[in-house]
């Protein structure tokens, strides 16, 4: 089982992902963490892509799809992955194609946690938490019992993270749009992707993407 996890900051992606490592024993794969995998173990890959990031330049499709493969190499082929961040072109996810053929595996599915931006602004500029012990709150999901009261410690301090504001989420959104545009196309033109309501809880999102998996 091999499959694309797509979807923009806040949707829970990390979430499920790290659901499916643990309960499938998929791999995730994650460009970003790859690149400092290999920087750090020193592999001619990672020197390379070292030396191009220290010159302040952008990693390229070359080097992030050698990675791919080389990574591809070392797992146990009966282990499913789940790409992460990648592709991000369409000449990744066209490249993608051949690495995938060259280790015998075949892409399942592409899963896209779709979220609602009103929906996802409210989900994430509502978060607030007990300045005293940390309980998590939220204005119209999770109040405290009693306005201004720790249900937990009876603290009457809270705090909010100064990046959980309407433009930040705004903007992580943009971003996402822009990434996943070019390649969306291209694994719909395959009928590879599935839509997930990513709004729902945790539980609902997991049983979704089960019965995408189990089919
Ligand atoms: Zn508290």
């Amino acid at each position: 089982m091999n499959i694309i996890l797509l979807g923009p900051p806040g949707a829970g992606k990390g979430t499920q992902a790290s659901r499916l490592v643990r309960k499938r024993n998929m791999v995730q794969l994650s460009t970003g963490e790859m690149l400092r995998a290999a920087v750090k173990s020193g592999t001619p890959t990672g020197l390379e892509a070292k030396a191009v990031m220290e010159a302040g330049d952008l990693v390229s499709d070359e080097i992030v799809n050698r990675l791919i493969d080389e990574k591809l190499a070392e797992l146990d082929p009966d282990q499913g992955v789940i790409f992460d961040g990648y592709p991000r072109t369409g000449a990744q996810a066209e490249a993608l194609e051949g690495l995938l053929a060259k280790h015998g595996r075949t892409l399942d599915h592409v899963i896209e946690l779709e979220v609602n931006e009103e929906a996802l602004v409210d989900r994430i500029t509502g978060r607030f938490t007990c300045a005293k012990c940390g309980a998590p709150y939220h204005d119209s999901l999770h109040r405290p019992k009693v306005d201004g009261i720790c249900d937990l410690c009876g603290g009457t301090e809270f705090t909010r993270r100064a990046d959980d504001n309407e433009q930040t989420v705004r903007t992580r959104m943009a971003e996402y749009r822009e990434k996943t545009a070019p390649i969306l196309p291209f694994y719909q033109a395959k009928g590879l992707v599935r839509q997930v309501d990513g709004m729902a809880s945790v539980e609902d999102v997991a049983a979704a993407i089960d019965a995408i998996l189990d089919v």
